[in-house]
């Protein structure tokens, strides 16, 4: 257990891991930022961040707070006027880079938002430490000096509703910063590899550095960066989460890879049954499989599968790797609806 607070509606720092994405546009395209909200919402996603890059995106945080019931993120880096209008405009936390926040104004911004009551992410990354690795030669300890710098300015004037976190693209280097800083802090963690990569690498790399951490609860949010759609980025995350034990109550899609055996396209109604999970929260193992050689043995453990029947563009269904019946395309997925809605 960390210290404890609510950012907008959700309580940060107990055991619970929140998931966290961040827009891929400019804030300012606010009909675009809600539909994206909105529906990373009805996939599990728990706060969503939005980078403030010039007045406008502050602004437009308004119409996006009034469309929204998830706590929105204004990741302000340069200037702390933006984060001033941030907060004027509905921001549920602020994210501030202590190696480009000027101090000019951050006494009153400590006053803001302890009057406000907003939390602020502490985000150190491991481009802006130059103005830390002047003072050390240890790159870790420049994150920590860092962290340490700010942690008590804001302290010395009597708030510490604060997350913190250490960026690094390195796997090593990540998960090092992180067990460090989870045994120096009593604040909770956002946790991220950052600038992972697209997809296939990206989840890879992310996993092997988050998975141990997260297993043992070390953070306290989370998100997977991809150079990709961001519902792959809240894919992922459910995967890892389930996987780990942390959120139970998700589903599991098993996938055959495929092979000559195969007569019907496995990958394209895969993607189908996927999009229809997205929006499932229950402790429910699906199968999709390409034959019934091996389909329906390998599948069995699945609640409910799918497998190829052999015949064009007909499926055997079946549960715990028993048979129920032969079916088209279109039927198959209408069963598979019902399953999930009685499951
Ligand atoms: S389930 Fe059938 S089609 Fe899929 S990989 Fe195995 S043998 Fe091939």
């Amino acid at each position: 257990m960390k210290k404890c607070f609510y950012i907008g509606n959700k309580l940060i720092g107990d055991s619970s891991i929140l998931l966290q994405s961040m827009g891929d546009r400019k804030t300012s395209d606010v009909n675009y930022a809600i539909k994206l909200t909105n529906n990373l919402e009805k996939m599990g996603l728990d706060m969503m961040r939005f980078s403030i890059l010039d007045k406008e995106d502050a602004i437009s945080l308004k119409k996006i707070k009034e469309k929204v019931s998830i706590p929105i993120i204004a990741d302000i880096h340069f200037d702390l006027k933006l984060a001033f209008l941030a907060i004027e405009n509905g921001a549920d936390k602020i994210r501030i880079n202590p190696g480009n926040t000027s101090t000019s104004l951050l006494n009153e911004f400590i006053a803001l938002v302890k009057e406000k009551d907003i939390p602020i992410r502490i985000g150190v990354n491991s481009g802006s430490l130059n103005k830390y690795l002047t003072k050390t030669a240890d790159f870790e300890e420049a994150y920590f000096l860092a962290l340490d710098e700010m942690i008590d300015s804001f302290k010395s004037l009597g708030f510490d509703k604060l997350v913190l976190s250490l960026k690094n693209s390195d796997v090593k280097k990540t998960y090092s910063l992180y067990t460090k800083a989870y045994a120096r802090y009593p604040y909770p963690l956002h946790l991220g590899l950052t600038e992972s990569g697209f997809s296939t690498s990206g989840v890879i790399r992310s996993t092997i550095a988050m998975y141990p951490l997260i297993k043992d609860r070390m953070c306290s949010t989370i998100r997977l960066s991809l150079a990709d759609e961001r519902k792959e980025e809240v894919r992922a995350l459910k995967v890892l989460l389930k996987e780990a034990g942390i959120r139970p109550n998700l589903p599991t899609l098993i996938v055959c890879p495929t092979c000559g055996r195969t007569q019907v396209d496995v990958k394209e109604l895969a993607r189908v049954v996927q999009n229809k999970l997205d929006y499932v929260f229950k402790d429910v193992k699906i199968a999709i499989m390409g034959c019934p050689v091996n389909g329906i043995g390998e599948g069995k453990d699945a609640d409910f599968g799918l497998a190829g029947s052999g015949k064009k563009d007909i499926y055997v269904a079946f549960k715990k790797g028993k048979s129920i019946g032969l079916y088209n395309r279109d039927d198959a997925l209408s069963l598979l609806d019902q399953f999930l809605k009685d499951f």
